[in-house]
């Protein structure tokens, strides 16, 4: 009986994700979140090897690199040098982070067509992370928008900590939903919510999702953004699935960490959720196979361990077959 039931739950499940569209779109953070908090500087051919295979993984929104000052961040410091020489392809879009004006004006220089700008939803993250209080950096991104726009570049609004913070814990959805509809009232044209330090769970995400329809009814307007520290990220995509979320932020191989959170990890793997998505019945453009062989090539070139496990299974399978 009982196996019966579970079915039947199962089932409902995966109607109600059929509710909402069958295609999900996966934007590719690894060569800027991912690399930007790997230990080992990658050299900028690497990257740009890297991200010219991702360009041909059938991913349409790769995100490159980040103009932020070298002497913050030195993992992008050839952010320049980057976005010039990978291979750009006409029908994917390739934004650059930008914390400030002079990293607009930079990113500008080099022909950026689309950029993400980001808020904290806590205090003192924020204070710690971009140096000023949650109201400076929303006037200090507004004028970033403005002027992105005047430009005709598209701009994408990251949200941090959205259900918890290193320094203050439970984040509460309030704050979240006043920062969402400032970025979305000032012209951003999707919230990529980010679990920075991974400490969400599915019925925080629900609520906050919840709150969200507040600011807008379309929920193609609100991407996720997981971290899989405490191994939720899936659960939390899940969730957001259920609730009308299209497009999810991810790293192949898992990449990356976050230097403000001693222990946090890095995106949920691209693979991992090509594999959950790909399982439901979902369509994302993606092969997921030679997402598994970049997984395996940048995780070489950084000497790191593989963080994806579907990647690791595949190539496990794949090595006790020849
Ligand atoms: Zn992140």
């Amino acid at each position: 009986m009982f196996r019966i039931s579970r079915t039947v739950a199962c089932n409902l499940s995966t109607k109600k994700i059929r509710l909402f569209s069958d295609f999900i779109k996966v934007v590719e953070v690894g060569p800027r979140d991912g690399l930007q908090n790997e230990k080992n500087i990658v050299p900028s051919d690497v990257k740009v090897q890297f991200i010219d295979k991702l360009s041909e993984s059938g991913l349409k929104t790769i995100e490159v690199t980040s103009f932020v000052s070298p002497k913050w961040v030195p993992q992008m410091a050839d952010n320049a040098e980057v976005f010039k020489k990978i291979n750009k392809k006409s029908d994917i879009s390739y934004p650059v982070l930008v914390p400030n004006i002079k990293g607009l004006e930079n990113a500008l220089k080099v022909g950026v067509k689309e950029i993400a700008i980001f808020l904290a939803a806590s205090e003192t993250f924020s204070k710690k992370n971009i140096n000023c209080s949650i109201s400076i950096s929303m006037e200090k991104a507004k004028a970033i928008i403005e002027q992105a726009l005047s430009h005709d570049i598209k701009v994408r609004g990251y949200i941090s900590c959205i259900v918890g913070c290193p320094y203050e814990g439970e984040i509460k959805p309030s704050v979240v939903v006043d920062l969402a509809a400032f970025m979305l009232q000032h012209g951003c044209y999707e919230i990529s919510l980010g679990d920075t330090i991974g400490v969400g769970s599915p019925n925080k995400m629900k609520s906050l999702l919840h709150e969200l329809k507040h600011v807008s009814n379309e929920m193609n307007k609100f991407a996720l953004h997981c971290h899989d520290t405490y191994g939720q990220a899936l659960a939390n995509i899940y969730a957001s699935l259920e609730h009308g979320v299209r497009t999810f932020d991810s790293s192949v191989a898992g990449l990356g960490g976050c230097p403000y959170a001693a222990g946090a990890s890095g995106n949920i793997a691209t693979e991992d959720l090509l594999y959950l998505l790909h399982g439901q019945g979902l369509e994302t453009g993606v092969n997921f196979y030679k997402l598994v062989k970049i997984g395996e090539f940048i995780s070489t070139q950084l000497q790191r361990k593989n963080q994806s496990k579907a990647g690791v299974a595949i190539l496990a399978k794949e090595y006790s077959e020849k």
